[in-house]
C-alpha cells in the first residue's frame, strides 16, 4: 500500500489546462491525471500550489461552470468513484457544494457528520481514517475544528484528502472560490487591491486567501481590531520579510483599508474559536470595522463586496451592502460548485488504483 504525503512538493513547470468533462467528449473516469495537480494527491492548503496550478484550476472551473449551465447538469467523469464528506463542524455551503460537485461529476457521495458517526461512540480520528481506508474511498472532503487534522488523515489514507476548513488554519477551496469570483469580474488578479476586514487572527479563510492572492500578484490590505490581528501584523505597517504573509499591508483603520480597493471582503468574527473576549462591544465593532455603504463608497467605483459566509448582518457588514449592487456574495456560493468540481476532478479523475 502506498504511503501518502501530507505536504507533497509543489509541481515544477507550467501546468496545462485540464479538459473539463463534457467539453470535448466526457473525460473517462480513470483517464490521465490532470496536470494541474500532477504529483499532488491532496489539497490541504493553497500554499503548496504554484501560480500556474492555481490558474489551471480556475480555468478548469470555467469549464465546470459551463457544465452547470446546461439543462442536464450531469457528467460521468467520476463515475465509479466514491467521495466522502467528513464534517466534524457545522457547514451549509461548503458541504452542500462539495456534495453537488461530486454528484454532477457522477461520483457516489456519502455524507458523514460527527453527530451521525462512530465519533459519537468515542472513535479516534485515526480509527476513522483507517476505517475509510479499508473501504477504498477515492476522496475525503474533511472539515475539523483542529488545525492540521486533515494533514494527519492524509498521512493514513490512500484517498485524496481535501481540506474543507481546519480550525483557524486553512480553507483552500474557499480561497480558490474567491480567486475565481474576482477573476471572473476583472479578468485578472494581478495588480488588484483586495481589502479584507475583520477577524484576521482566527479566520482560516483569510489565511488561505492571503496565500492565494499574494501568489497571484494581488495587493492585500487587511485590518481589524488589534486583538484580532496575528503576531507580526502591526497597524499601519507592512508584514516584514521573513514572516508568514510578508508584503501584506495592515491598515490602521477600516476606512484606510477600503480606500482605493477593488475588492472589499468582510469576515465573520469567529467567536466559536476565540479563547477570550477579544471585543468589548459588538456595536463599537460594527461602527469601527463593519462594512457599510459609507465605507464601501471609499473603494474604487465598481468594487466588489465579498463575504465567505455565513454573514452576521449588522455586525461585520450592513444588510443594504450585503444585498446591494456591489455584493457578489451569492455568486461566491454559486461559484463554489464549479470550483469544487474542478478540484475533485483534478484530484480524483486520474488517480490510480491502490498498488498500481
Ligand atoms: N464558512 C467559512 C469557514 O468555514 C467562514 C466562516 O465560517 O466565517 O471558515
Amino acid at each position: 500500500m502506498t504511503q501518502t504525503q501530507a505536504r507533497p512538493p509543489a509541481v515544477a513547470g507550467p501546468a496545462v489546462k485540464a479538459t473539463p468533462p463534457g467539453q470535448a467528449g466526457d473525460a473517462p473516469a480513470g483517464g490521465d491525471q490532470p496536470v494541474m495537480f500532477a504529483g499532488q494527491r491532496h489539497l490541504l492548503d493553497v500554499d503548496t500550489l504554484s501560480p500556474a496550478e492555481v490558474t489551471s484550476i480556475l480555468e478548469s472551473a470555467e469549464g465546470m461552470a459551463e457544465v452547470l449551465s446546461r439543462d442536464v447538469r450531469k457528467t460521468p467523469a467520476l463515475r465509479g468513484k466514491t467521495v466522502i464528506t467528513l464534517f466534524y463542524e457545522a457547514s451549509t455551503r461548503t458541504r452542500v457544494s462539495f456534495e453537488q460537485a461530486g454528484k454532477v461529476l457522477g461520483a457516489d457521495v456519502i455524507n458523514v457528520t460527527a453527530d451521525s458517526s462512530s465519533v459519537k461512540k468515542g472513535e479516534s480520528l485515526l480509527n476513522t481514517a483507517l476505517t475509510l481506508r479499508a473501504m477504498h474511498v477515492d476522496a475525503i472532503v474533511m472539515r475539523h475544528p483542529h488545525s492540521g487534522a486533515p494533514y494527519f488523515v492524509a498521512d493514513h489514507v490512500d484517498a485524496s484528502v481535501i481540506n474543507a476548513g481546519d480550525g483557524t488554519h486553512a480553507h483552500p477551496t474557499q480561497a480558490l472560490v474567491d480567486l475565481y469570483t474576482i477573476r471572473r469580474h476583472f479578468g485578472r488578479l494581478s495588480g488588484l487591491r483586495v481589502a479584507i476586514i475583520g477577524d484576521i487572527l482566527y479566520s482560516r479563510v483569510v489565511r488561505s486567501d492571503m496565500h492565494g492572492l499574494r501568489k497571484m500578484g494581488a495587493e492585500v490590505v487587511v485590518c481589524g481590531p488589534r486583538t484580532l490581528l496575528p503576531p507580526g501584523f502591526a497597524p499601519g505597517e507592512t508584514v516584514p520579510e521573513g514572516l508568514p504573509f510578508q508584503g501584506v499591508r495592515v491598515a490602521a483603520s477600516a476606512d484606510e483599508a477600503v480606500e482605493g480597493a477593488d475588492v472589499v471582503m468582510a469576515l465573520r468574527i469567529q467567536s466559536e474559536r476565540q479563547s477570550a473576549g477579544h471585543l468589548p462591544d459588538l456595536r463599537e465593532y460594527s461602527a469601527r470595522w463593519g462594512v457599510n455603504s459609507r465605507r464601501l463608497s471609499l473603494a474604487n467605483p465598481g468594487a466588489l463586496l465579498m463575504h465567505p459566509g455565513p454573514m452576521n448582518e449588522g455586525i461585520e457588514v450592513s444588510s443594504d451592502v450585503a444585498h446591494g449592487a456591489q455584493s457578489v456574495v451569492e455568486e461566491q456560493v454559486a461559484n463554489g460548485v464549479a470550483v469544487r468540481m474542478a478540484v475533485l476532478y483534478a484530484l480524483v479523475a486520474g488517480k490510480r488504483e491502490i498498488g498500481q
